[in-house]
């Protein structure tokens, strides 16, 4: 062990004094080739290589502009004015979803989904909320059920909610939480993954999350198998009202407790522990493993709260039904530019317009999304039924049902001090579906299972629960 830990230091060594050689004078062909490969390994798959580098800031640019030009897309403004209001932008992102569903070979389909909300706090009169949905079918049969969603709101609002008539050109919020999904659409359709990926443009956020509450809905009531759910809300704007710039890191909101937790649940986890490892912070942790491998520029700043303090989003209907979800939002946020009129106040400019939206800034966030989206979508499902014994021992028993994918190859056990963030030691355990890690009691690490494929795509690490028949009660020791 030792010696080979030995020779990858001296390789890592060598290559770090041979890199600013290579780029003076190029080794010939073959050699330079073998570099390039190792180098494409170290940093991952090359497809999502490919997908990060293919996602487009003009793009993403270009689509804000439009929705912007719509003047206002709040959810009771005009739905059949082609120029101005929230059908306007419903019309023009189908049709754009459309455009990248072309580009699928058939994999992607479109849909507009409607309902008729009911008079509401936010709601006048009875009104269509349609979200804009396009579905990118997995292609592997034992996965492509397992559904990732992605999802921006595309209505906005000025200062009032129910003022429909007013400018809302919503270019931050969430013109650019849309746009990033858009152009995520359009790169990702062109690549197959093993399982489905639905991109999103939600209406009736600002109504209290309408939309998004109408697709976990109707999710919940077709068993729609979610894995994972991503809102972009609030991607673009780098300056902050506290007077700092910041372009590379994107916070990612996740919940410790899950806001479905039922009794039963609560009370195991206050006697097991767990506050810290709900299945939406396992995919914080995932993020920001794998997005800060594809995405270096960037920094995943994991928040340990399920949104903003005392504030809401798209995710949270979803994790009202049980699924994981995580919100991204900019590090630091300017109020004088989200839910204002537009205009000149004491020499300054209130709105949320296009001059205070860093494209490239959302573009990143875009590739932090898609990378992990597509490391999500091509890897095996996340180990379920993952159990660990109650009963006294020094060493840690772990047990979990198989997974079914026809490419997988095995399973790790992760674990971590209980106060670290993030996993920080992981094992390969071959493909068995039982594991005993010796002479580490479950006392004092947290452990996890996760699933790989023979590519070397890992899924996600579950935490174990405690297996049925030993319930462990608390007891006097
Ligand atoms: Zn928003």
């Amino acid at each position: 062990m030792r010696s080979l830990l030995k020779t990858v230091a001296i390789s890592l060594f060598t290559a770090a004094i041979l890199l600013p050689l290579t780029i003076q004078t190029p080794p010939r062909g073959s050699v330079e080739a073998a570099a390039q490969r190792r180098t494409a390994r170290a940093r991952g798959n090359p497809e999502i290589l490919k997908i990060v580098s293919e996602i487009s800031a003009r793009n993403i640019e270009a689509t804000i502009r439009k929705l912007v030009s719509f003047g206002t897309r709040n959810t009771l403004s005009e739905q059949n004015n082609p120029n101005r209001g929230i059908g306007a932008a419903r019309d023009w992102l189908y049709a754009e979803f459309q455009k990248a569903a072309a580009q699928s070979g058939g994999r992607m389909t479109v849909e507009k989904q409607m309902y008729e909300q009911a008079k509401a706090a936010r709601v006048p009169e009875p009104t269509l909320v349609t979200n804009v949905v396009a579905t990118l079918k997995g292609t592997q049969p034992e996965s492509a059920s397992r559904v990732y969603v992605v999802s921006g709101h595309y209505d906005s609002m000025c200062s009032s909610p129910t003022d429909a008539k007013c400018d809302a050109p919503g270019a931050n919020d969430d013109a650019s939480g849309t746009a990033a999904v858009l152009e995520m659409a359009r790169v990702m359709a062109k690549y197959k993954f093993d399982a489905t990926i639905v991109f999103m443009a939600v209406a009736g956020e600002e109504q209290s999350l309408l939309g998004a509450t109408h697709f976990a809905e109707e999710a919940k009531k077709n068993n729609m198998d979610i894995e994972a759910m991503f809102t972009n809300d609030i991607v673009g704007n780098t300056l902050g009202g506290n007077g700092v710039r910041d372009r590379r890191s994107v916070r990612v909101f996740s919940e410790g407790v899950p806001s479905n937790e039922t009794q039963q649940e609560a009370t195991s986890r206050r006697s097991v522990g767990g506050e810290n490892d709900s299945q939406s912070r396992q995919l914080a942790r995932f993020i920001k493993e794998v997005s800060e491998r594809y995405v270096p520029a960037m920094k995943v700043w994991m928040i340990y709260r399920r949104d903003r303090y005392g504030r809401g989003g798209d995710h949270i209907p979803f994790l009202e039904r049980g699924y994981a979800a995580v919100r991204f939002t900019e590090t630091n946020e300017n109020y004088q530019h989200q839910h204002q009129n537009v205009r000149i106040e004491k020499g300054i400019q209130y709105g949320d317009l296009p001059q205070f939206v860093d494209f490239d800034y959302i573009a990143n966030v875009a590739r932090v999304n898609a990378s992990a989206l597509a490391v999500l979508a091509s890897a095996p499902a996340r180990p379920k039924n993952v159990t660990m014994p109650g009963g006294l021992a020094n060493d840690t028993e772990l047990k979990w049902e198989a997974n079914k994918e026809s490419d997988l190859a095995g399973y790790e056990i992760v674990w971590r001090d209980t106060t670290a963030a993030t996993w920080t030691n992981s094992r390969a355990i071959g493909n068995v579906t039982t594991y005993t890690m010796k002479g580490m009691s479950k006392d004092n690490y947290f452990f996890g299972v996760r699933a790989i494929d023979k590519d070397g795509n890992r899924s996600p690490a579950t935490y174990p629960r405690p297996a049925a028949r030993n319930q462990p009660s608390p007891r006097p020791s």
